[in-house]
């Protein structure tokens, strides 16, 4: 039996999205912040609850477990259908280098607004004095090109969908930009709901390695010595690549590079869906998009170069005449090259998945029913050490109080992993000279 809503949010797996809120057709769920989570998270009404399970349906935090328990078995089936694959960037250079990556998004965004093919954008912008906490990100339409710049750039934590769905206007026509547990949530939602069903035309999917709590942003401008009351206005990329978090607040400003803060961060405050999610390439969505993480782009370009699949037909058709439009710069590459730009995130996503299920199954036993399977079942202790420590971090990580020894736990986790990869260095070089003695360097 798939879980219930209540026992989404018991577990601590709700991504905070609020189409659960839509689904129900009594009007018995609402989303409240919850300060321990950093989350926003469905509260229900018993007496307006009719056990419909709708809420359920479109719930992705749901499905991400009924899925893990069929497993993919091919590479080919981890990156999902696929008609061509492509690196690319917006032909406007400050769109670019305002962007998250290689502003690719917005560009087709704008592309599809100017020339008649949608009437709106469902994009994410951040709502600076987020009460009681840190500033909050939530959808809406964009109607115009400065809107649509105006949302351009990651938002790496959970974004609140209702207010943006509940504006869609009947015979109109949109476009939806979402991770993976969105675009499904959105799918189901016009399965199940004529309200919603044939307004949004196309999808575009961003990749996702994961994402973080509020607890994240809370924990980063402390350290900073900042108050989350206080913040005007919170970038988390942009300003060419691979960018930095912008942070004002009533009285200053700071900048944090990308590489100085993801470390920080990541995996420490991804919500535990994510942990478990294994949709990182957007397999849903007619065009999906990430960073070009390519050594040969990353050595020259540091104003931001995309990745784009284009997974259906219209998908990969709007993506050919946005480039003739000269909205795009396109350059075809094969799907290995995208699968090498995306080492991190197959790595935590896939190659280590077997040791965190069986860790987090052994936990707690309800949490993944039946097996994995995967394309490499056999266990490694390494990668069990390495996702014992993920665990124990996330735990401190997840604990306000606990900040501090949170500090001090992922600096001697830092020079632990260093020692091993100085000691690996020199068992490499001893066993390369004992082999050729006369090599003189
Ligand atoms: C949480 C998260 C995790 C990611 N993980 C990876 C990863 O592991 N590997 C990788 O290659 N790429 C990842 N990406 C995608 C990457 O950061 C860029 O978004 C992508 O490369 C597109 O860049 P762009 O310059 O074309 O987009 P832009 O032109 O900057 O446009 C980005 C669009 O996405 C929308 N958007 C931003 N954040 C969100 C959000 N949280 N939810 C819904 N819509 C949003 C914006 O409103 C905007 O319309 C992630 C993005 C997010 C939000």
């Amino acid at each position: 039996m798939p879980p219930t809503i209540v026992e989404i949010v018991k577990k601590g797996l709700c991504l905070g999205c609020g189409m659960c809120e839509l689904a129900c057709p009594h009007g018995a769920i609402s989303m409240t912040y919850d300060n321990i989570r950093g989350i926003h998270q469905p509260v229900i009404s018993s007496e307006k609850c009719t056990n419909c399970n709708l809420c359920q349906e479109v719930c992705f935090a749901v499905h991400c477990r009924i899925w893990l328990n069929k497993g993919i078995d091919t590479w080919a089936a981890v990156l999902g259908k696929c008609v061509s694959c492509y690196t690319g960037f917006a032909t406007d250079h400050d769109l670019r280098f305002k962007a998250a990556s290689g502003g690719i998004v917005t560009a087709l965004l704008i592309f599809l607004l100017e020339e008649g093919y949608v009437d709106g954008a469902i994009v994410t912008r951040i709502e600076p004095k987020g009460e009681p906490g840190p500033p909050i990100a939530k959808a809406f339409i964009a109607k115009s090109k400065d809107e649509l710049i105006s949302a351009t750039g990651s938002k790496y934590c959970p974004v609140i969908l209702t207010d943006a769905f509940k504006a869609l206007e009947r015979g109109k026509h949109y476009v939806f930009v979402g991770l993976p547990c969105q675009i499904y949530a959105a799918k189901k939602l016009a399965e199940i709901n004529k309200r919603f069903k044939n307004c949004i035309k196309l999808y575009i999917g961003l990749f996702c390695g994961g994402t973080f709590s509020y607890n994240a942003i809370e924990y980063l401008l402390r350290k900073y010595g900042l108050e989350a009351r206080t913040v005007t206005r919170l970038e988390y990329r942009g300003g060419g690549w691979p960018g930095r978090m912008f942070i004002q607040t009533d009285s200053s400003s700071i900048v944090i590079p990308f590489p100085e803060y993801w470390p920080l961060l990541s995996p420490w405050f991804y919500l535990n869906t994510c942990m478990t999610c294994i949709e990182g390439f957007n397999p849903q969505a007619d065009i999906s998009c990430g960073d070009a993480w390519i050594p040969a782009i990353m050595s020259k370009d540091k104003v931001g170069t995309s990745i784009v699949v284009s997974r259906t037909k219209i998908g990969d058709e709007l993506i050919k005449k946005a480039e003739m439009r000269r909205y795009i710069v396109l350059q075809k590459v094969d799907v290995k090259t995208i699968l090498n730009a995306q080492k991190s995130m197959l790595t935590f996503k896939h190659l280590r998945i077997n040791e965190r299920l069986h860790i987090l199954s052994t936990l707690h036993k309800e949490y993944i029913g039946g097996g994995v399977k995967f394309m490499r079942m056999k266990a490694r202790t390494r990668i069990y050490l390495g996702e014992l420590s993920i665990l124990l971090g996330r735990f401190l990580a997840s604990r306000e109080k606990l900040w501090p020894i949170f500090d001090l736990y992922r600096i001697l986790l830092k020079s632990f992993l260093t020692f091993l990869m100085q000691l690996k260095a020199l068992k490499a070089n001893v066993t390369r000279r004992l082999k050729h003695p006369l090599q003189l360097s």
